[in-house]
């Protein structure tokens, strides 16, 4: 365990500590990878900034973590700073919802409906937290998460100053935002809610029970980074179907047939979902590599294409 050098820093850090040498195997989905040199969980704005002048004094790399729902750790780990916020508040404000970068989407969808605010269900079932979720503009269907975030906080990494930011700094696009150049991390963001009576409520609940019934039955629900590659962008294929380009690279996987059964150790593609894998127990992170090279691979040597990672590789 190593304590923050109060002397660097100008916010009070006497509880706040910097760890050594912390597991990220039971930090992720896959529940596969190695150690973290450091690990931070700064609990307000003021330890988050503290975390980041530590990395910048050290020279160390630095990797926030959310709910692991969406990346890969080399089984060396990461040899710099990870930093798992803990902002956890939630403050509604009229028509209106500010969440803190560490709460699990689905609390926040939870808390919404009970407090009668609907919008952010269609995102049901979809793990990660709010920081997670505006990092890759989570999507369900025809909804991003940018057709409901207004407004944001997120802390610069070189200066550890706070910036109060609207939608449109994000760039928003499929799987993408200004996050991802990570010279910022989220803080919190804000939503637009609409407000809905106890009986629109009830139906929205059961829609909320509903999707994350059917996602169960469709997805893997552990041991998964859900899809491991991004769909194709149009400019990528030739392949047609009624007029439209054949983005989707789960069609492409199910076609060279590795579903269920295409394997290397204990990582195996799904066999509900040919976009998806899965580590049965005791997969490394090499294995999953492996594994996804393979797939590269056979959709190269039948299509042409190849499929390129959604899943954010740490530590590589
Ligand atoms: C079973 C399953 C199903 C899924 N289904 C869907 C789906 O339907 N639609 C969809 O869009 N996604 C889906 N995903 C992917 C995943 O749910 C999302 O990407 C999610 O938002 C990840 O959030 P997280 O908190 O776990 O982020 P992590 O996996 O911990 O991190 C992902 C990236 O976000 C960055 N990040 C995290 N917090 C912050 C922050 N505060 N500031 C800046 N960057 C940050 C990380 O640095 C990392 O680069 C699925 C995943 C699983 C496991």
């Amino acid at each position: 365990m190593q304590k923050i050098n109060k002397q660097n820093f100008n916010q009070q850090t006497s509880n706040f500590l910097i760890q050594e040498n912390i597991s990220l195997k039971d930090k992720n989905w896959f529940q596969t990878g190695g150690n973290a040199r450091y690990f931070a969980e700064p609990f307000d704005n003021a330890t988050f900034a503290q975390s980041l002048n530590f990395a910048k004094e050290k020279n160390l790399e630095i990797f926030v973590l959310g709910e692991g729902a969406n990346i890969l750790i080399s089984d060396d780990g990461f040899k710099g700073l990870v930093i798992r916020p803990q902002l956890k508040e939630i403050i509604f404000n009229n028509d209106f919802v500010t969440a803190g970068a560490g709460v699990k989407f689905q609390n926040l969808i939870d808390i919404c409906l009970d407090n009668n605010f609907s919008n952010l269900e269609e995102f049901s079932g979809i793990p990660g937290t709010v920081g997670g979720s505006a990092f890759i503009n989570i999507h369900y269907f025809e909804f991003l998460l940018s057709q409901f975030l207004i407004s944001a906080q997120v802390i610069e990494k070189q200066s550890g100053k706070i910036l109060d930011v609207d939608n449109s700094w994000f760039n928003f696009g499929y799987n993408n935002s200004t996050l991802q150049l990570k010279e910022h991390f989220l803080l919190n963001a804000t939503f637009k809610l609409k407000k809905i009576n106890e009986i629109e409520s009830a139906y929205c609940k059961g829609r909320r029970d509903e999707m994350i019934r059917h996602r169960a039955k469709r997805y893997p629900t552990k041991g998964t980074c859900g899809s491991f590659f991004r769909n194709f962008y149009e400019n990528e294929v030739t392949l047609e179907s009624g007029g439209k380009k054949l983005i989707f690279v789960a069609y492409y996987l199910d076609k060279i047939g590795v579903k269920g059964v295409l394997k290397v150790g204990d990582a195996i593609v799904s066999h509900q979902h040919a976009n998806m894998i899965v580590n049965l127990a005791n997969a490394t992170s090499n294995d999953i590599i492996q594994l996804t090279q393979k797939m590269q691979n056979l959709v190269k040597e039948q299509f042409g294409i190849v499929p390129q990672p959604e899943c954010q590789l740490i530590g590589f």
